[in-house]
């Protein structure tokens, strides 16, 4: 095993550099993960260019690896071993609190590192804090005695592996907060990798009517999306969508409506509004509209809607991905449409945020 550990790290907006780390010791309860694939989304894209931290940071939060090294009591514990396939959830619980024992890791105060400056959270958290492998844009990371790990299901490759984020994001917003199941109605506004991993925990789940919403650049993710289970699309460039879904709805609106547009304005949060049946419909919201002046509050409250927030995903939503994606039941490579070595992490992450070809981008460490 080599000594010094190879790092892409974020050291400014837009700027990568590479370092090398030492190998860190691993305490008996701890383990070293060497970094298999490290997924990435629109976070990412969004904190390449406007680093919420200064100072370096190596980025990856959505990390497959194989167990390369674990203490005694780690092995004991986890019941892995070096040689194991894994995925770690980018939380790092105290495990402890009311939220952690029920597998809400990403809404426990140890792995918040908006409000609590010492909370640690892989990709997130400062590569000046010992033992610095924070991140997935590296040969390895480092495993505490709290890290949450899954193992990848006999027969998934790490690629695929490596949709879990995304795809436990879908089955935890539209099943899990938004209740989408047997006959619903859903919409999906946005058909990234997010938005299309919605489309499958529907389609799984049973809804009746999927609705997709996209742009110009989005004409190859949209045919994605009915090769997925769409039943309809609709390029809200070219069509008015509020008519379409009417029109496919026969004038019923939608039971629930998903924003999977990540950073698209005021406009998609309208629209799903719009899109919602006469009462009590769901709407899924993300802070990226953080600012909304005139918010039409009345018609939310005339239309009885439930308004949920998309947060990342509980530990039995990471478990019910891997299943899925360990499936038959839907091309996925057409999901995985590209991957990059470490020495191109700046070209992966504004792949990401550039053509609409890109669906899923895998950065595979050690190619
Ligand atoms: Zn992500
Ligand atoms: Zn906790």
């Amino acid at each position: 095993m080599t000594q010094a550990v190879l790092a892409a790290v974020r050291t400014g907006p837009e700027k990568t550099e590479f370092r090398e780390y030492p190998m860190p010791d691993i305490p008996d309860e701890g383990a070293l993960l060497k970094v298999e694939v490290a997924g990435i989304c629109g976070t990412d894209v969004k904190f390449y260019s406007k680093p919420p931290i200064s100072g370096p940071v190596i980025m990856g939060h959505e990390n497959i690896g194989y167990i390369a090294k674990a203490g005694e009591t780690f092995k004991k514990r986890r019941g892995l071993k070096e040689g194991d396939l894994v995925f770690v959830e980018h939380y790092v619980g105290c495990m402890n609190c009311e939220y952690c024992h029920k597998g809400d890791y990403r809404l426990c105060m140890a792995t918040d590192w908006r409000k609590n400056p010492e909370g640690i959270r892989f990709g997130y958290t400062s590569a000046e804090k010992a033992p610095h492998l924070w991140g997935g844009f590296a040969q390895y990371m480092y495993l505490p005695w709290n890290a949450i790990i899954h193992k990848v299901p006999d027969g998934l490759s790490p690629e695929l592996a490596g949709v879990v984020t995304p795809m436990a994001n879908g089955i935890q917003w539209a099943l899990f907060d938004c209740g989408v199941g047997y006959d619903s109605r859903v919409l999906v506004q946005g058909p990234g990798q997010q938005g299309l991993s919605q489309v499958i925990s529907a389609r799984q789940a049973g809804a009746a009517l999927i609705i997709v919403t996209g742009t110009n650049k989005d004409k190859k993710r949209l045919d994605v999306a009915l090769k997925l289970g769409a039943d309809a699309v609709i390029n809200v460039e070219e069509e008015d969508p509020v008519e379409r879904i009417r029109e496919i709805t026969c004038g019923e609106g939608v039971d629930v409506a998903l924003d999977c547009t990540a950073g698209a304005g005021t406009a998609p949060l309208l629209l799903g509004l719009e899109a919602l049946k006469r009462k009590g419909g769901t709407l899924l919201v993300q802070q990226e509209t953080a600012e909304f002046p005139n918010f039409p509050l009345a018609k939310l409250c005339n239309k009885y809607v439930t308004v949920k927030c998309a947060r990342g995903h509980n530990y039995q939503s990471c478990e019910l991905a891997l299943k899925q994606l360990n499936s038959d039941r839907f091309p996925l490579d057409l999901i995985t449409t590209h991957r990059f070595g470490l020495d191109k992490t700046h070209d992966a992450i504004k792949a990401v945020g550039g053509s609409g070809d890109v669906i899923h981008v895998s950065l595979m460490p050690w190619e």
